[in-house]
This record gives C-alpha cells, sequence and structure tokens, in this order.
C-alpha cells in the first residue's frame, strides 16, 4: 500500500482521535485523500503520507541540517537507554494510544515501537521538515505537522502523552489524556551534555550548567499526582556523531566562532546524558 493510502485509511479508521484545527468538530468524512470536518473545513493528506494541520505558517529555528545531525545521532543510539527506560512505563497502558508531542524527525517514538509498543502512534511537531523526515524513514507511527495551540487532537482520547526536550501546554495536555492516562515528561538535567557545554563555554562558567527547577514547579502544579526518575549515563562517540552532536543541539547557537573552532579541534570521545523524567498521572474528571 502506498504511503499515502494507508494514511488516509488510517484517518479513517481513527478519526476519534482527531479533530478539526479551526473549529473542533469532528472529521466526518474521508474522501480519497482529504479528509474534512461536517462544516467542511479541508484537509490534504500529502504524498509521503503526512498531514498538515497548520492554520498558519510557523517559524521555528530548527533546520534541515540540524534535524538530519539529530536523526545520525538518535538512531546511533544516543537517546536508546533513556527510552528503554521509559518503555515499561508506556507499555503499562495496554494497547493504549500515544501521542508524541515535538517528536522531531521521529526516531523516538520509532525505536519504542521497535520496543514493542502497541496501540496507535501519532507523532507530530511544528517543523513541516522534522516531519518530512519522520515520514521518509519511519512508517510506525502516523506523523503530522501540527500546533496545540490550534489542537487537531480530540479530547479524552490519549493513554500517554511523550514529551521529550519539547515545550508543554499542561492544559492542552489534560484535556487530551484520558482518566487516568499519563504524561511522560523528559527534561535536561544539571549535567546534560555537560562536556560540551565545556568545550563551548569554557570563559563562561554560568553557560555550563542549566537548573530545571522551574520546569519541575510548574509540571508538579498542573500533575501533582506525579514521580521523578532521574536518568544518567554516557554514550560513546564517534568522529562523525561528535560532528551530529555539534550541530544538533541549540547549544551552539550560543557558542562563539572561535569556541566552535577550538571544540573541532578537540573532539569529544563521551557525551554525558543526564535527564529527569516526570511522569503525571491525569486526575479527576478533566
Ligand atoms: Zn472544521
Amino acid at each position: 500500500m502506498k504511503k499515502i493510502e494507508a494514511a488516509a485509511l488510517f484517518m479513517k479508521e481513527n478519526s476519534e482521535l482527531f479533530q478539526c484545527p479551526v473549529c473542533e468538530a469532528v472529521f466526518s468524512k474521508t474522501d480519497g485523500n482529504s479528509l474534512s470536518c461536517v462544516n467542511g473545513h479541508l484537509f490534504d493528506i500529502s504524498k509521503k503520507g503526512t498531514l498538515y494541520f497548520l492554520l498558519k505558517g510557523t517559524k521555528n529555528e530548527y533546520d534541515k541540517e540540524m534535524l538530519s545531525s539529530r536523526f545520525n545521532i538518535a538512531t546511533a543510539g544516543l537517546f536508546h537507554p533513556l527510552l528503554d527506560d521509559l518503555y515499561p512505563s508506556i507499555a503499562e497502558k495496554e494497547n493504549g494510544h500515544t501521542l508524541d508531542v515535538g517528536c522531531g524527525e521521529g526516531s523516538q517514538l520509532d525505536y519504542l515501537t521497535e520496543l514493542g509498543l502497541k496501540g496507535q502512534k501519532i507523532g507530530f511537531d511544528i517543523s513541516k521538515d522534522a516531519i518530512q523526515l519522520a515520514a521518509a524513514h519511519f512508517s510506525s507511527a502516523f506523523w503530522c505537522v501540527a500546533d496545540l495551540a490550534q489542537s487537531p487532537f480530540a479530547t479524552q482520547q490519549y493513554d500517554t502523552i511523550l514529551n521529550i526536550f519539547s515545550p508543554s501546554n499542561y492544559k492542552e495536555f489534560n484535556r487530551l489524556l484520558k482518566k487516568g492516562g499519563q504524561v511522560i515528561k523528559v527534561v535536561p538535567e544539571k549535567e546534560y551534555l555537560i562536556e560540551l557545554r565545556q568545550l563551548f563555554y569554557r570563559d563562561q562558567e554560568e553557560k555550563q550548567t542549566y537548573s530545571n527547577e522551574v520546569v519541575i514547579a510548574k509540571f508538579k502544579e498542573h500533575f501533582p499526582l506525579m514521580k521523578i526518575e532521574k536518568i544518567k549515563y554516557s554514550f560513546d562517540l564517534t568522529p562523525s556523531l561528535f560532528a551530529d552532536l555539534m550541530k544538533m543541539t541549540p547549544l551552539s547557537w550560543g557558542a562563539s566562532p572561535e569556541a566552535k573552532e577550538y571544540a573541532i579541534e578537540h573532539p569529544l570521545k563521551k557525551i554525558t546524558i543526564d535527564v529527569c523524567v516526570l511522569i503525571g498521572q491525569k486526575q479527576g474528571a478533566l
């Protein structure tokens, strides 16, 4: 089956997971490769099998080079120990539906599928380039370009919301989750990519560490029923993975040209992944 046909079939069979981002009505009709809501708002499935739900164009800072670098290093396993650790919590919701918020180039949802994740899997990102990359490589999930400020996702349909290194919209997460559903949010800890920070910001000690206290406090406010896990490990780098690492992270935006040159001359052999995993349960009726 062609990607576009598979996507049309997915939308037809899973229309309850979505809503029209213009008027919030259900998508009542799938006609060939387009779907429409009861009020006639029309969305076309692309040849690559993706859907574009944004109502107006948005700018984002992640260019194609960054995304493909992230794809390279992520598929080489940079986040695999982290995802191995998360997997049992997600798999606990048997055949539950998973929404990956800010899925980027799709590698994390694909790896979780490889581990055995069942249920419907939807990954979305505000970056069209990221979704094209995801759709080109992975058929393990349904990929779409979307923004939670104009949400194309329906109320109380999701068992797990994954929110890995990406911004949150807790009000919207609460609306999307089924009763008893969960948000799994991953945020950097103090020593996340510490070797790279030290390379890029040798003279600026304040930029070498990162505090996530505010983020955690905010999460707790919205999901008081929560637990925190810390995960820390070291990942071996080849010269080409080091080059990808330098390109994939926004850390490089703040680094001076001299610092980047210094980094190229002093390639890292290892990088530390140090993160905090916040798992919050939805409680109450809505
Ligand atoms: Zn509509």
